[in-house]
């Protein structure tokens, strides 16, 4: 593995193109060398990317990887590497942060879902598989003609990528409404950072970027940008709130991801369930750092209690 600051494609024509999808997929082709931000999962995908990318006569293909959860990188071990044509260079890039758990699924299951599950677990919803990572990037940096700006807190190290047309590929930092409508309570490890991304990204939209696509939902542009991310830290704030009132008496984690999820009418099944007590937990962790909740250890058990509201 090596560390590259920037692959200089400068004074290149470069376009730009989403490939709808759940993640969708955004490519960047810039002459010979072309930019895959999450190639998403399933061999289906795979085989769909390889088709464009051997339409796109590509000599060097560069995949970023956003973060470490498997429905964003997953189509890169289930053939898309393989399917490349012969002669074409492939790069697999990763933030460092999240970088372990993109090579390793089981550092990927125990961070995702608190337990470090293996494949073939039933409480999957996708199959943790291993990814080789070649290079290792940062952000606020570059890489080739994507600005990448950092979006922690769906994951430690999230990041984004700024298209040269201006679309910011904001990967899991922002739902669509369908999603947010159907979890209910959007899955970050630390939702307390999740709400300061989204704030920046607030702050920051017309000026570093001008559209904004989230790897789940549709692309948004002017004041639709500004709709999605309110929505998106409403959602996150109602998450924080119902975790301060599930911990108005005292409860273990457990209890108040029930609590949270009865509350907020997500999903109960168990997959969803423990995504969202993760998240429950990455609640508590925050809300304990601001002073808010705090931690009573007592016997062999650990409870949360609101001081602060
Ligand atoms: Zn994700």
């Amino acid at each position: 593995m090596t560390t590259v600051g920037g692959l200089s494609v400068a004074g290149r024509d470069c376009s730009v193109e989403v490939v709808k999808g759940s993640p969708a997929t955004m490519i960047v082709s810039c002459g010979g060398e072309v930019f895959v931000v999450d190639p998403g999962h399933g061999e289906k995908r795979a085989r769909q990317l390889a088709r464009k990318l051997a339409g796109l006569q590509a000599s060097r293909v560069v995949f970023l990887v956003t973060h470490y959860h498997s429905d964003h990188l997953n189509a890169l071990a289930e053939g898309l590497l393989e399917r490349l044509p012969e002669g074409v260079e492939a790069v697999v890039a990763a933030p460092r942060l999240d970088a372990p758990a993109v090579m390793d699924p089981v550092v990927r299951t125990a961070l995702t879902f608190g337990y470090p599950l293996r494949h073939g677990s039933g409480l999957l919803l996708f199959k943790p598989l291993t990814v080789r990572v070649d290079l290792l990037v940062d952000a606020p940096g570059e890489l080739g003609p994507l600005t990448l700006v950092p979006l922690p807190g769906h994951t430690p190290g999230q990041l984004g990528a700024i298209a040269p047309d201006g679309t910011l590929y904001a990967a899991d930092a922002v739902f669509g409404d369908r999603v947010l409508n159907r979890y209910r309570a959007p899955y970050h490890l630390d939702p307390c950072r999740a709400r300061e991304t989204l704030e920046w990204l607030l702050r920051e939209a017309g000026r570093r970027y001008t559209a904004l696509q989230p790897s789940h939902g549709p692309r948004a542009e002017d004041s639709a940008i500004e709709e999605m991310l309110k929505a998106n830290i409403d959602a996150v704030e109602r998450l924080l709130e119902a975790t301060m009132t599930a911990a108005r008496e005292p409860v273990t984690a457990e209890q108040a991801a029930a609590k949270v999820i009865k509350s907020l009418e997500a999903p109960t099944d168990p997959g969803i369930a423990m995504l969202i007590t993760n998240t429950v937990r990455g609640a508590l962790a925050c809300l304990e750092a601001e002073g808010r909740i705090e931690a009573k250890p007592q016997d062999a058990i650990i409870t949360w209690k609101t001081v602060k509201a």
